[in-house]
């Protein structure tokens, strides 16, 4: 049990998953190829920055060789200069002018050439707009000082700037500090100094550092030659920190740094990422819609066969239980056949039906009739073909049963459906009515027969007896004692009493006698005849009668109906109050199929437990010497309702009147 109701819990969760299946794979497929995009995406975003990064490098290169030709050809001039000066131990002002002019007249980026002897300025070129240096000693001027004097400390080159000039530009100053040697091979000693001064936007402009034509965003940093460290030189310093491509351009003292990104940043600089992007985008989002388009479908699919099971389920739980035989059959041959067919047939549980033969079923002398109706139920799709059929059960029984066929189609062909109704017990219960009914009509009719000859044939003897009683009354009355005399007038009574009686009851057992079906019938016209009837006693007791309302069309038999009444208003008169002008009310009102007549008087009433009994033959509630009467009236009312398919009863309260009622079948 316990392991049965696991595998039922495994089950329902393992279909619980499978619905949820297709939407995780759909959800894991969207992921894989997420990541797998992005990560191609990543890929091709490292491959393209690399590429442009060379790219850049290659270009940057371009600029740095022709930047640092353009610098240092100029400082490499003057430093031809100071060959020519070593070599003719010193120079004539005017012989450096004029080597100057030849050397300006190439390099149009120096702006001038200046000589010093020691530390003072001897010759400048050109000469008329730097007039004003001539005969200045850098050691009075301490924004050039420090470069001179470190030129001349450490014998080398130094390259200051570029400095912003006072007429507009900016400039980058060479020095280049002379020694001449001592011809005793001394120390040599100080000549002075070369300064070059160049120009740098003609420089830049000469290497191609045009911001608007620069294919790229550049930054040079390293004023002095400091490298990174420096000032800016040229471009936007926010550059150094967009991750650029750097390149170190080489100063004959020192360096300066130079950063390039692409125009526009790094992202901008490719289109073609962005399309791969794009793509991508496009790749993930048909790879969701066709994942989750496919996980739905399938779901949807799942849903679809599993309402199919669960119908199928349903249809079978309720042939299963259906309480008729459900048998489909082509050719004869059973093709499906419910559990209570099998029950019908009495098989045992666990044996198929299927495969065999339904006629090898049905009880010989049925089996051509039950061929016809097969016949006819396949000829007519319409057709609907009905009725007994015995069929002889597997331990010899024939079980009767109520069979309908019809033309059904299975599997797309078509075959023949028979519903059957086992009605064994059904037939059995009602052969079993019948017989008692017709046993009861027969005790019946002797018991009438009884009463009718008991009443009408000792109505002869009892004639004689009462004939002969009466003559004994009027020969010796007064001629025996008292006593004899008493005793025959009890006698005279009691015959007269009897003979009454007795044809009371002949009167009752003739009721049926006459017969006939009961027909529609005015209940006024039977209701007067009974008042016209009862006219004398109405007249003697002063009653007063009032018909309330219109009296219905009833189904009755005419003269029984008027007897009713006569019989109903008679007591109504008889059992009234000495003291009371009897009242008496005759109405009916409908009740559903039914019209309910009702007589009520206002006499003396009477017990409501007694109130079946007087219904019964003979059965009084008041004493002889009160109210004459035998009791047959209500007896014969209950009669002859019934015969008219109807129903009578009371109601009443002693000392207040009684109502007595009874239904009629309505004409309409
Ligand atoms: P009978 O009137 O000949 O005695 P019935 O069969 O007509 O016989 O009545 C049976 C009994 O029912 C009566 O004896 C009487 O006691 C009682 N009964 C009938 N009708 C009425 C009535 N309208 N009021 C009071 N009692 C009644």
């Amino acid at each position: 049990m316990g392991t049965m109701a696991g595998g039922l819990a495994i089950r329902v969760k393992w279909q619980k998953l499978s619905t949820w299946l297709p939407l995780l794979v759909a959800a894991l497929i969207t992921a894989c190829s997420g990541l797998v995009l992005l990560k191609v995406y990543a890929l091709q975003a490292e491959r393209r920055h690399e590429a442009a990064r060379a790219e850049l490098l290659s270009q940057l290169s371009v600029l740095r060789a022709r930047l640092e030709y353009n610098l240092t050809a100029p400082l490499l001039i003057s430093r031809g200069l100071v060959a020519q000066i070593v070599y003719h131990d010193g120079m004539s002002d005017a012989d450096f002018r004029r080597a100057a002019s030849l050397v300006i007249r190439d390099y149009d980026s120096i702006r001038n050439l200046t000589m010093s002897r020691g530390t003072v300025i001897s010759s400048v070129y050109p000469e008329a707009p730097n007039r004003a240096a001539l005969g200045v000693d850098y050691r009075t001027k301490p924004d050039q000082w420090p470069t001179v004097q470190q030129a001349i400390t450490s014998r080398k080159p130094v390259v200051a700037g570029p400095v912003n000039l006072i007429q507009g530009g900016a400039a980058l100053i060479g020095r280049v500090p002379v020694y001449l040697p001592d011809p005793a091979g001394g120390e040599s000693r100080l000549f002075g100094l070369i300064s070059v001064v160049i120009d740098m936007p003609k420089v830049f402009l000469a290497s191609g550092l045009d911001a608007r034509l620069l294919p790229m965003e550049l930054a040079l940093r390293g004023r002095d030659g400091l490298g990174r460290s420096g000032e800016m030189i040229w471009g936007d310093e926010a550059v150094f920190l967009r991750s650029p491509v750097e390149m170190e351009v080489t100063l004959p003292d020192g360096t300066w740094a130079m950063a390039a990104i692409p125009k526009g940043g790094w992202a901008a600089s490719d289109g073609q990422l962005r399309v791969t992007a794009g793509m991508g985008a496009v790749l993930f989002l048909l790879t969701v819609l066709a994942s989750f388009g496919w996980a739905f479908h399938v779901r949807r699919q799942q849903r679809a066969v599993r309402l199919v099971a669960e119908s199928e389920e349903r249809y079978r739980a309720l042939m299963e239980t259906a309480p008729m035989a459900v048998v489909v059959h082509r050719d004869g041959v059973i093709l499906f056949a419910n559990t209570q067919a099998t029950r019908t047939v009495r098989a045992p549980a666990g044996e198929t039906l299927i495969g065999r033969k339904v006629l090898d079923f049905v009880f010989p002398d049925d089996r051509a009739d039950v061929a016809a109706r097969m016949g006819a139920a396949m000829a007519d799709p319409e057709t609907v073909v009905g009725g007994p059929v015995r069929y002889v059960a597997r331990d010899g029984r024939v079980v009767e049963c109520e069979v309908i066929t019809t033309r059904v189609t299975l599997d797309g062909e078509p075959a023949v459906l028979s519903v059957v109704l086992d009605v064994s017990q059904r037939n059995q219960a009602e052969r079993e009515r019948e017989r008692l009914l017709e046993s009861l009509q027969r005790s019946n009719e002797d018991l009438q027969q009884f009463a009718y000859i008991a009443s009408h044939d000792l109505q002869e003897p009892l004639r004689n007896v009462a004939g002969y009683v009466q003559l004994l009354g009027r020969r010796y009355r007064g001629r025996l004692d008292k006593d004899a005399d008493d005793f025959i007038a009890f006698a005279v009574q009691g015959t007269k009493r009897m003979q009454e009686m007795i044809a009371n009851l002949l009167d009752y057992s003739l009721l049926h006698r006459e017969d006939g079906e009961p027909a529609c019938v005015d209940s006024r016209g039977p209701l007067d005849e009974a008042l016209a009837d009862l006219g004398a006693a109405m007249d003697e007791s002063g009653a007063v009668v009032e018909v309330v309302g219109v009296m219905p069309v009833v189904l009755a038999r005419r003269v029984e109906l008027a007897r009713i009444f006569l019989n109903l208003i008679g007591n109504a008169i008889k059992y009234r109050r000495a003291d009371t002008v009897p009242r008496i009310r005759i109405f009916a009102r409908r009740d559903g199929l039914t019209w309910v007549f009702s007589v009520a008087d206002n006499g003396i009433g009477m017990e409501p437990a007694y109130l079946d009994r007087i219904f019964t033959l003979f059965q009084r509630l008041h004493s002889r010497e009160t109210y004459d009467g035998t009791g047959i009236g209500l007896a014969i009312c209950r009669k002859l309702v019934q015969h008219n398919g109807g129903r009578i009863w009371a109601e009443s309260e002693p000392g207040q009147g009684s109502t007595f009622h009874f239904s009629l079948q309505a004409a309409d």
